[in-house]
């Protein structure tokens, strides 16, 4: 057992071991480890955030900026309370040594684990997703919230799949007018006014619309199941960043609406003025009901399969018409050539099926052993997520 995988001592934080049993590991960062807890009166599960605030490891500056950024973590967390998509505080304790803070335990784990079990999500999910998540910004934005760390591993699922945005260490309240200076964040999701800041003095500061980037590259993610900016060198990403450089021509984007590109297109703008607020993401047609335009939007794939179903149909029609009447010599002759278009047709669609069901299992076997595919990007991502930049 390591030092920080050992329970925090007794002392000081007995009023926390008095009402919760602690129990095993759900997740770390950089200073804290969540726990499963039980509640010793309800015998309810709940996860714990052990944030470690006087390790020997640390500085006194270092212990006394923590402190001041737990207490402004656990007051924006007051703040926020009730909003159905967002974690709630239920508890919270302060050692010496330790601040405990007490939520309701999300037994599906992250967002992140999800996509790399799924590979990506369909755009009805990515909707939903996206939706929740867009109304979460949209409401701590009206507080003048900033989050400052949203990526798919801060967000958390409950039982029936519903989102809960998590880890509030990064985020801020600004007063009227502010813009804030701090470079913090994950790399991968930083908008380019945040590095932008770390280059040039004179910048005048970044605000809210940070977040609407973040989104973008979530939102992206999740349908292509790699990020839109990634490079194995971070200096290099974070040129990428920089002049928004991204594409939608891996396969994964073959068969997506040019609505929901659209979306995603607006929100990664690096002019931080030009890009969506959440209040004009969540009127975008990608969230209206049913798009009939996304018909008309289809890929070639579903162009054919949509062909395939029309043919199928006639020829259906016409076999009921042709036993209604006399079979002519005519109809006997077009016959067999009506029906080799067909043929082909569904054969290609069945190639495609399984040449994606595949694809698939390709992604997740081949995972382990090459760096390009979805699978493993995220997977660097992930270690790269304990690069966290937290410095000023
Ligand atoms: P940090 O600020 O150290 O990143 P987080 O609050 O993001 O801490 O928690 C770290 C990880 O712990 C999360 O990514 C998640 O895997 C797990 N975790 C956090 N809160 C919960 C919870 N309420 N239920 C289940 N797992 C959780
Ligand atoms: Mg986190």
């Amino acid at each position: 057992m390591t030092k920080e995988e050992e329970i925090p001592d007794w002392v000081g934080a007995k009023e926390f071991y008095d009402k919760y049993d602690p129990k095993e590991i759900l997740g770390r960062g950089v200073s804290s480890v969540v726990r499963r807890c039980i509640h010793k009166l309800s015998s309810q599960d709940y996860a714990v955030k052990i944030i470690d605030i006087a390790s020997e490891k640390m500085s006194p500056h270092e212990v006394q900026e923590i402190r001041e950024s737990t207490a402004k973590e656990i007051e924006i967390l007051k703040m926020v309370y009730g909003q159905d998509n967002i974690i709630q505080l239920k508890d919270c304790f302060e050692s010496k040594a330790f601040f405990f803070l007490v939520f309701d335990l999300m037994k599906k784990g992250e967002l992140f684990d999800y996509l790399t079990e799924k590979v990506t999500l369909s755009e009805k999910e990515t909707r939903k997703i996206m939706r929740a998540l867009l109304e979460v910004v949209q409401f701590l934005h009206s507080k003048n919230i900033v989050h400052r760390d949203l990526k798919p591993e801060n967000i958390l699922l409950d039982d029936n799949m519903n989102i809960k945005l998590t880890d509030f260490g990064f985020s801020c309240q600004l007063q009227p007018g502010e813009r804030l200076k701090e470079i913090c964040g994950t790399p991968g999701y930083l908008a380019p006014e945040i590095i932008q800041c770390s280059m040039d003095q004179d910048h005048p500061g970044y605000g809210l619309e940070v977040d609407l980037w973040s989104s973008g590259v979530i939102m992206y993610t999740l349908l292509a199941g790699s990020p839109p900016f990634w490079h194995r060198k971070q200096m290099l990403m974070l040129r990428m960043i920089l002049s928004g450089s991204y594409d939608y021509s891996s396969p994964e984007w073959e068969d997506r609406s040019d609505t929901v590109k659209d979306l995603i297109s607006r929100l990664l703008v690096v002019d931080p003025e030009k890009r969506y607020t959440a209040t004009e993401a969540l009127a975008h047609p990608f969230f209206q009901q049913y798009v009939v335009q996304e018909v008309r939007l289809l890929s070639p794939y579903r162009k054919f399969k949509v062909i395939c179903m029309t043919v199928l149909a006639s020829v259906r029609i016409y076999y009921q018409y042709r036993r209604a009447k006399p079979v002519t010599k005519e109809v006997v002759t077009r016959d067999p050539y009506a029906l080799k278009p067909i043929r082909k047709l569904i054969d290609a669609c069945a190639f495609k099926i399984y040449g994606h069901w595949v694809k698939k299992g390709q992604t997740q076997n081949r995972a382990a052993l090459f760096e390009n595919t979805p699978k493993a990007v995220l997977l660097s991502l992930a270690a790269e997520a304990d690069d966290t930049l937290a410095f000023q």
